[in-house]
């Protein structure tokens, strides 16, 4: 038997790992598979994380007695190709591996098993496994709050599957050569490695954060969120592993009582909520509307806007500035990707898509199925998304969520010098000072929001 990792960079709670621990498995594989990255439009940041745990993974795995072979292939025929070379070197045609949730992941599984390969697939991506909520007709919700509901009875009715740790192993990745170096990369180390994480974030976040989550969460300028979406995205921290861990801290967490610890939860459901999703919707890959009568929109997708929303000069400041986090980072703070994706979906009349496209290209912690659930939510395309007519206003959001520009100076440090209230929208202010510090506004918020009104209701089916 033949372990193959993909999605799943960890041995914490892996229930593939687990099982070929049981049963004897000395032989494991990791296939790079650039090509298939790029037409994913994978993050260069992202690609180096995966890169770095594959090394971290190498080196836990030989403490447990498993060799992992690294391979640089190309797409998924050529993975394909060398999971049957592989099988063959080792007499045997079984793997053992973790589901993968997107079509093409799906369809490459298929076309193993059409080749008489026994696939024994396990699933560690979620806590409570796909197609297991449903409503009373035994189908996927549309809503999250049923869902959300739904999926806390089962949680309660029927636990959750946890493989508590195996020892941890010493691993200095400074002193380690760096694996399959030719491929396009981006440095990540401001990302510490998932066994640091599980020993001083989670820890931390735990117990002086979670308790103030609810209250903080919006808030760009604080630190009040996990960070732990990157780890999630690419398998290297467990979120079984996560709710054990909020279980201990608070045994009534299930229980559904608003708290700030359950409103972290909340957002592990959201997470859930869009990996059900598109198990149950797997066209959704395909990037079409989730709600049809939106398909006639007419986008305008004006290359200047689309370029300057890119690059953080629409002349709102939190935009911007939230741009030029994800731009510098690889990531970018919740609150920011809903104001962002409004921004560009609702003011300029841009595609979600085009929006969706972006983000993955550069985000650290790119998953399909939160990106694409983000942008049909904001875009209002979505399933149980925000409703056409809600346009956020990029300045009460910015005075609300950011409201001494803590954040915005961070991004923008052009505006350092502006006055706290003049800070969300400083073109008046900058006037008056004859200042050339600034991009001038690409819209006016209130005629854009009109124009989206009438947009949405001139062409919805
Ligand atoms: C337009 C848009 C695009 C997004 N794209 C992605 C993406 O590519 N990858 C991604 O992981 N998340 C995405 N999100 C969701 C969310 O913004 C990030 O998960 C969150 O900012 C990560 O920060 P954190 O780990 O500190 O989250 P925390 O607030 O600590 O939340 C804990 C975990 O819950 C999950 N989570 C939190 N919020 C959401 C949400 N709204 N939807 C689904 N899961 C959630 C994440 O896995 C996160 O790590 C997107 C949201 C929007 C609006």
């Amino acid at each position: 038997m033949l372990l193959w990792f993909r999605n799943d960079l960890r041995v914490h709670d892996n229930p593939a790992v687990a099982y070929a621990l049981a049963h004897g498995v000395t032989q494991a594989v990791f296939i790079a598979t650039p090509e298939e990255w790029s037409k994913h439009h994978m993050a260069p940041i992202k690609v180096d994380l995966i890169l770095r745990h594959v090394a971290l993974l190498d080196a836990q795995l030989k403490q447990l007695g498993i060799d992992l072979t690294i391979i640089h292939g190309s797409d998924y025929n050529s993975q394909i190709d060398t999971i049957l070379t592989h099988l063959e070197s080792i007499q045997s045609n079984q793997v053992i591996v973790n589901q993968e949730l997107e079509l093409r992941e799906r369809n490459r599984d298929e076309k193993l098993k059409q080749l008489g390969i026994n696939i024994m697939a396990f699933e560690g991506d979620v806590i409570v496994p796909k197609g297991l909520v449903r409503n009373n007709s035994g189908a996927m919700f549309k809503v999250f709050t049923p869902f959300k509901k739904a999926w806390l009875n089962y949680v309660l009715n029927n636990g959750f599957s946890y493989i508590a740790k195996q020892e941890s192993v010493s691993f200095n990745e400074h002193e380690v050569e760096p694996i399959l170096p030719e491929i396009t990369r981006q440095d990540s180390s401001k990302w510490p490695l998932s066994t640091d994480v599980e020993a001083v974030v989670i820890p931390e976040f735990l117990q002086t954060k979670i308790d103030k989550y609810h209250d903080q969460r919006d808030i760009p300028g604080i630190k009040g969120t996990s960070g732990l979406s990157a780890y999630l995205s690419i398998g290297a921290i467990s979120p079984r592993y996560l709710l054990a861990l909020l279980q201990n801290s608070y045994p009534d967490i299930l229980h559904q009582q608003p708290s700030q610890a359950f409103s972290w939860l909340n957002e592990l459901i959201w997470r859930e909520f869009y990996r059900h999703l598109l198990w149950h919707f797997p066209d959704l890959i395909k990037h079409t509307n989730f709600n049809d009568k939106y398909d006639d929109l007419p986008w305008h997708n004006k290359v200047e806007h689309i370029e300057a929303w890119k690059q953080g000069r629409t002349g709102y400041p939190i935009v911007d500035a939230a741009m030029r986090q994800l731009n510098q980072t690889g990531w970018m703070h919740n609150r920011l990707r809903m104001i962002v994706a409004s921004f560009l979906t609702k003011h300029l009349l841009v595609d979600w898509r085009i929006g969706e496209h972006y983000f993955m290209t550069k985000l650290v912690d790119g998953d399909f199925a939160a990106n694409n659930g983000g942008w049909q939510w904001s875009a209002g395309t979505g399933c149980d998304a925000q409703p056409y007519f809600r346009v956020f206003n990029p300045i009460s959001q910015s005075e609300k969520f950011d409201p001494t520009g803590k954040f915005i100076r961070k991004y923008l440090p052009e505006l350092s010098d502006i006055p706290d209230k003049k800070i969300h929208f400083p073109h008046d202010y900058i006037a008056e000072n004859h200042l050339d510090i600034y991009w001038p506004a690409i819209v006016e918020h209130k005629q854009a929001r009109l124009k989206a009104l009438d947009f949405y209701k001139q062409y919805t089916r």
